[in-house]
This record gives structure tokens, sequence and C-alpha cells, in this order.
């Protein structure tokens, strides 16, 4: 494995992820997020953007093509250390938070850095420091049943990034949220950005993608736009014409 700071955080060339029974979630794409990027991968249902999700997170590979995360190639690494990226390198916040139940807010973010090899009491430490972060220090000793869906989610966010990850990937996070809520979990998410934290948000809400200076858009497993903030809109080629079904 090797990797530099110049590389960028995600480079995905030809990657198609195909499923028994004729199903081409993605369909050879090409993407490259460079380091300090906020981008929106937005499409409608059935487009390919949890496909795309699990494969830039490293919790599947493509069926062919390349795809780099952090400067490493995953289909040349071992099971080992495919893991061991994910672990070191990605931060990952769900829909629907995936906290620990009977565990305080302090240990579901020190669960963070279970992995990383850190000491229980500095994992603690670091915790609370991300919870600061999250503006959650008043909420060090709740459990989740204890708080609000956006303190939830703001948890969760703290999680993802008390091991400092190259990439943070938010899949619908503000998708269980009331739009209250939604916002400051929005607000933190560009305040982590303006802080150097390269971030992926997929959604299928227009209204959250439009709020991003980077617009990736996926219909049936290709991207057929990519825009930025103040840029004109840059249509990809029209879909190449298929012979199989998508599915959806
Ligand atoms: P989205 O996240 O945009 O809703 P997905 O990536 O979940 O889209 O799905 C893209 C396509 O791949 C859909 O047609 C879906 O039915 C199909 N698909 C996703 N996961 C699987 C799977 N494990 N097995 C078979 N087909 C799948």
């Amino acid at each position: 494995m090797s990797a530099t700071a110049t590389d960028p955080v995600v480079e995905l060339r030809g990657a198609t992820r195909s499923y028994p029974g004729g199903v081409h979630a993605l369909r050879g794409v090409d993407l490259t997020v460079e380091r300090g990027e906020l981008v929106a991968i937005v499409g409608p249902s059935g487009s390919g953007k949890s496909t795309l999700l699990n494969v830039i997170g490293t919790l599947d590979k493509p069926t062919s093509g390349t795809v780099r995360v952090a400067g490493y190639d995953v289909s040349a690494l071992s099971d080992a250390q495919f893991s061991a990226l994910r672990a070191r390198h990605i931060g990952f916040v769900f829909q629907h938070f995936h906290l620990a139940a009977g565990r305080d807010a302090v240990d579901n973010v020190a669960d963070g850095l279970l992995y990383a090899g850190v000491p229980l009491k500095e994992r603690r430490a670091r915790a609370r420091v991300a919870l600061e972060r999250v503006r959650l220090g008043h909420r060090l000793d709740h459990r989740p049943n204890e708080l609000s869906g956006g303190e939830k989610q703001r948890v969760a966010i703290a999680r993802a990034v008390v091991g400092d990850p190259a990439l943070l990937l938010a899949d619908e996070p503000t998708g269980a949220l009331d739009t209250a809520a939604g916002e400051i979990v929005m607000a933190l998410i560009h305040e982590l950005n303006a802080a150097g934290t390269t971030i992926c948000v997929i959604t299928h809400d227009t209204e959250i993608a439009e709020s991003l200076p980077r617009r990736v858009r996926f219909r049936d497993g290709e991207i057929v736009s990519d825009s930025r903030a103040g840029a004109k809109v840059c249509p990809r080629p029209g879909p190449r014409p298929r012979t199989e079904g998508v599915g959806s």
C-alpha cells in the first residue's frame, strides 16, 4: 500500500458494479474528489448512489474498473488492509444514526477510535473534544434514547470525525430529521468541510444538493452531470444505449 498527501481522496476510473440477474448498478463511473471538497451525490432512488457509497466507502469492491480511496487502490488490498483503510481513513454518517443504544454519547463517539489502537482513556478524551465540536458538550453522558434526532445525528457525526478521517461519507444525513434539525446538521457539515474535512453527501433531496458547492448527478448507474457552485453545469454525454434494464 502506498499513498501520498497529494493523491485525490477518491478516484474512480471506469468503475462498474453489477449484481446477479443483469443489474448494472454502476456503469463505468469516472469520478475524482480532491482533498477539501464538499460534494453532493444526488439522484433518484435506484440510480446507484448507495452502490457508489459502498464502493467509495470500501464496504464493497467494484466488478471492474479502478477505485482509489485516500490513494490506495482497493482492488490491490488484502481483506485486512481493506478493513484497515475503512477504519483509519473513512467516517460514515447514516440516515438512522446507527448509535449503540445502551452507551452514552462519549462511549458511542469513543467507539469511532476502536480500531485505531488508541487506549480507552484517550478514546474517551478525544470523544469529549469531538462532542464539544458538534456542540454537545452538555450531553456527554446521555444515551441515544435521551437525545433528540438532531442530537443523535450530531453524536454520529462526532463519531465519524473523531479519528480525523480523510473522507466523511454521509448517506442521507438529514433524511430522518425535521427541517430545523436538518439545517443544523447541514451547517455542521459545512463547518467541518471549512475546517478541512473532505465530505461526500449522498442525497435524493435536490434542495440539499443545491446548497453544496459541487453536485454529481446520477441516473441509471451513470454520472449525468457534474457541476460546481457558480460554474456552468457541465452535462456528461447522454447515457449509453442499454440492452438490459437497471431494475429499481
Ligand atoms: P440508490 O441508492 O440510488 O437508491 P442503489 O445503489 O441502492 O440505488 O441501487 C442501484 C440498483 O442496483 C437498483 O436497481 C437496485 O435494485 C440494484 N441493487 C442494489 N443492491 C443490490 C443487490 N445487493 N443485489 C441486486 N441488486 C441490487
